[in-house]
C-alpha cells in the first residue's frame, strides 16, 4: 500500500454507514485518506464492502481502530471503569475483538491497528499491571502475524508511564497514536513536553484540541473544541512533530455528536493545517 506523504491531511471517521457514502463525504473535502474506526458493536462482515469502496474512491486507511461495548467517556472515573483492556470482566472478549479488528485490517490492507486500552496502573504492582501488558503483547504478535503495527491511543496516564509500559511490553511493532488534546481532556500534563518523551514510538497523530478540566469538579474531563479553538497550540504541536522527525500524517479528529456540526469542523480544521503545514514543512 501507498504510504501518505509526510503531513498529508487526514481523517479519523467511523464505520456504521454505506462504506461509499460514508468515504465520498471525506474526498469531498480533498481528504484522501485516514484513520477507520470500529464501533464496538459493528459486525465485522462488512470488510469486504469496505475493501471495494476504499479501493473504487483510492482512499488509504492507514490505522483501523477498535473500540468496544460498554465503554462510556462520562467522566474520568467512568473511563477507568469501562474502557479498554484494563476491566477484567471484559478482557477476554476485547481481546478477541482486537485481533478481530487486526483480520479487518488485513482485509482491508491497513498496515495498522491502534485502540484506547484505557488507564495504564501507575505502579507495576498493580494487579491490573501485568494481565494488560500480556493481553497488548498478544495483540502485538497476532497484529505482526499480518505485518501490522499496533498503536495506543495516549493522554490518560503520563508520558513517563506509558514510555516505561511500552519498554515492558517489549515488541517492536508497538508504539503510540498521539492525541494532544487527550492529554489536556484527561488534565495528564503538558502535551507538547509529553511528545519530546515520546517521540521515538509514534506511530500516527490525532490533530485535536481541548481546553483544560474544571479543577472545582472532581473526575471532570477537559471540553473537547474544534481545532485550533482549545489549549493544544496546534503551530506548536506541528513545529514538535517536526523537530522529533515525525513523518506520519496528521489524522484530524472531531468528536461532536452532530453529524453536520463535526464534518464542518473537520472542514475548518483542514483548512487550517493548510496554512500552518507550509511554515513547518519549508
Ligand atoms: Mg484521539
Amino acid at each position: 500500500m501507498q504510504v501518505p506523504e509526510p503531513f498529508e491531511t487526514a481523517v479519523m471517521f467511523w464505520a456504521g454507514r454505506d462504506p461509499a457514502e460514508t468515504i465520498a463525504e471525506l474526498t469531498e473535502l480533498g481528504i484522501r485518506s485516514g484513520q477507520l474506526g470500529l464501533p464496538g458493536d459493528l459486525d465485522l462482515a462488512c470488510a469486504p464492502l469496505w475493501r471495494n469502496a476504499l479501493r473504487i474512491a483510492g482512499f488509504r486507511v492507514f490505522t483501523v481502530f477498535a473500540a468496544f461495548t460498554g465503554e462510556s467517556y462520562a467522566d474520568i472515573p467512568t473511563v477507568q471503569r469501562t474502557v479498554g483492556f484494563v476491566p477484567p470482566a471484559t478482557r477476554a472478549e476485547r481481546e478477541s475483538r482486537m485481533c478481530a479488528a487486526s483480520d479487518f485490517a488485513a482485509e482491508i490492507g491497513a498496515p495498522g491497528i491502534a485502540t484506547h486500552i484505557g488507564f495504564v496502573p501507575e505502579s507495576t504492582e498493580d494487579p491490573d499491571y501485568s494481565p494488560v501488558l500480556e493481553m497488548v503483547r498478544r495483540v502485538s504478535d497476532h497484529a505482526a502475524g499480518h505485518n501490522q503495527t499496533f498503536a495506543l491511543e495516549t493522554g490518560q496516564e503520563p508520558a513517563h508511564v506509558l514510555m516505561a509500559f511500552l519498554s515492558d511490553v517489549n515488541r517492536p511493532n508497538l508504539g503510540i497514536n498521539f492525541d494532544p488534546a487527550n492529554m489536556i481532556l484527561y488534565g495528564t500534563g503538558d502535551p507538547i513536553e509529553a511528545l519530546g518523551i515520546l517521540g521515538p514510538r509514534v506511530l500516527s497523530v490525532h490533530c485535536k484540541d481541548g481546553d483544560w478540566p474544571d479543577q472545582a469538579i472532581p473526575g471532570a474531563l477537559g471540553v473537547e473544541r474544534p481545532l485550533g479553538a482549545g489549549s493544544v497550540d496546534i503551530a506548536r504541536f506541528l513545529a514538535k512533530l517536526k523537530e522529533i522527525g515525525y513523518k506520519g500524517p496528521l489524522a484530524i479528529e472531531r468528536e461532536a455528536s452532530d453529524p453536520v456540526r463535526r464534518m464542518n469542523d473537520i472542514r475548518a480544521a483542514s483548512e487550517l493545517l493548510a496554512v500552518l503545514k507550509p511554515a513547518v514543512t519549508a
